[in-house]
């Protein structure tokens, strides 16, 4: 029983007629799958069967592989025949078009519809996406009485086993749904088309490369945008990106002198003009005379899971496991370096982390960050976990000086930081030799870090555990060993 289109390939449509065609002609085209994108496969597949409980008890009818659905489709018919009141993975198909549901619950007229996501809301994006689904089991004669995305309450603590109704939060879309079920039909008829068409669609690179998600054609379709061009222009809206590429300005210093741009925005442009640096001097001045010594230089880690694994965590919540630590008497000092990573032994990584933090970081001296938002708010998080250490920690929030700030502010600014105020841009920027720092690392971004921790913490982690811990242990040292580095670029100024 072959399908023409199926919910995934008609959300490719929806998103992009050239990514519809593509996918289906010239797969080969087709950007690899990161690690990152993987683990959130996976994640989303893990979630979904954890939903089941909330309607346990089902028959499942997931398919023994992607392409076998007609057993699937088949025993869904006999069991919506037969009345069966839990059904996971229905799988359906009309005009062509197959659809799969991943909670089908008998109700009194017929069946109610769930679909899991393992985000934290409703995005517009599964209305259309639930809308196809809902047309195609329709059209199979089944009289649906409600459709319903499942998603992840992020306002969930665990606290023991997980509540299974406290994890999710269930939202009926039935009348959300209702206009473009209405304009689904005619979707079909055009996606057929394209996909018959013979040729590639024309399709301008736009905004709906990279929104709602990334497509998977980019390395495809935006070969010719160098690395660095007018779509790195800071805090540029994407229209305005899209009229200078359209107009054929693609290069940063192409950019006209009359179009319109903010200050920062047009520093940059300057700046790789002239291949400058920016510096304002009594500015940097004036940061620098704020610090005290001794100096903590200080760098969080932290990993998250879509079920919590902790008590007193909750869904998607950043947890520390690591931090890095240089610490300088005074200016120009030598650093002595201090770190902290937890095992992976089942046992909360917060509870060792905020001893040991506390224990390093002394009783006196500021403590120096790189973006001061992210630090703050998990050291608030770990004072509302640990009340009894709360004193502690607020004294070491208001230690915090932020080392971003001149960066952001644009008080230093060079054309190699590309726009970017991110220690990983800023850090060759300032200090030639470490040009290669983050890249000769196999951990590089905090990203991977936080991925490999967290696969080490369920257990999913394939890799071996002992190199993981010394490969996300020199990943942290760098940023911290960056952010002195930084400091003493600064005090030459
Ligand atoms: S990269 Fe953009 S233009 Fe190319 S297929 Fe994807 S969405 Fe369409």
């Amino acid at each position: 029983m072959a399908h023409e289109l199926s919910k995934s390939t008609f959300m490719r449509g929806v998103k992009c007629e050239k990514n519809l065609y593509l996918n289906k002609h010239l797969k080969e085209l087709r950007d690899d799958l990161s690690v990152q994108q993987e683990a959130v496969f996976t994640q989303g597949s893990n979630v979904g069967e954890l939903a089941q409980q909330l309607f346990p008890g089902g028959i499942d009818l997931t398919p023994e592989t992607f392409y076998d659905f007609g057993k699937s489709i088949f025993k869904t018919k006999q069991a919506i025949a037969k009345g069966e009141p839990v059904i996971y993975e229905a799988a359906f198909l009309h005009n062509g078009v197959l659809a799969a549901m991943d909670i089908m619950v008998k109700s009194e007229n017929g069946y109610k519809a769930y679909e899991v996501k393992s985000s934290t809301e409703v995005k517009d994006v599964f209305i259309q996406d639930v809308a196809l689904q809902t047309y195609v089991i329709q059209n199979c004669g089944i009289q649906l009485e409600d459709v319903s995305v499942i998603h992840i309450n992020n306002q969930y603590v665990k606290n023991g086993p997980i509540d299974i109704n406290e994890l999710f939060t269930i939202v009926s879309i039935w009348d959300e749904i209702q206009n473009p079920l209405a304009a689904v039909p005619n979707q079909i008829v055009r996606f057929k088309q394209v996909l018959k068409s013979g040729e590639v669609p024309e399709v301008n690179i736009g905004a709906q490369c990279s929104n709602p998600y990334t497509c998977d054609f980019m390395g495809h379709c935006w070969k010719d945008v160098p690395e660095y061009s007018v779509f790195n222009l800071s805090r540029l809206k994407m229209e305005k990106r899209l009229e200078l590429f359209e107009n054929g300005i693609v290069q940063v210093e192409e950019v006209p002198d009359d179009f319109k741009l903010s200050d920062n925005q047009r520093l940059q442009v300057e700046a790789e003009k002239n291949k400058t640096e920016y510096i304002d001097k009594d500015q940097i001045k004036q940061f620098l005379n704020e610090i005290n010594y001794p100096l903590y230089h200080l760098d969080f880690e932290t990993m998250g899971h879509a079920v919590p694994i902790f008590d007193g965590s909750s869904p998607y919540q950043q947890l520390v496991f690591q931090y890095s630590l240089h610490v300088q008497k005074s200016p120009n000092a030598e650093p002595h370096h201090f770190e902290f990573l937890a095992e992976t032994n089942g046992e909360d990584p917060r509870i060792k982390f905020v001893d040991q933090l506390i224990k390093d970081l002394g009783d006196e001296g500021d403590v120096l960050v790189y973006n001061i938002a992210f630090e703050r708010d998990k050291l608030n998080d770990l004072a509302n976990l640990f009340p009894s250490k709360a004193e502690k920690i607020y004294f070491i929030i208001n230690r915090l000086k932020d080392l971003m700030i001149p960066f952001q502010k644009k008080w230093y600014y060079s054309y190699k930081m590309r726009g970017s105020y991110s220690i990983k841009k800023v850090l060759p920027a300032l200090v030639p030799e470490f040009d290669d720092g983050y890249s000769s690392l196999t951990i590089s971004d905090g990203g991977t870090a936080s991925l490999v921790y967290a696969q080490m913490t369920d257990g999913t982690y394939e890799g071996n555990y002992e190199e993981a811990r010394k490969d996300l242990l020199a990943y942290c040292e760098l940023d911290t060993l960056a952010m002195v580095k930084i400091l003493e670029r600064l005090f030459m100024v």
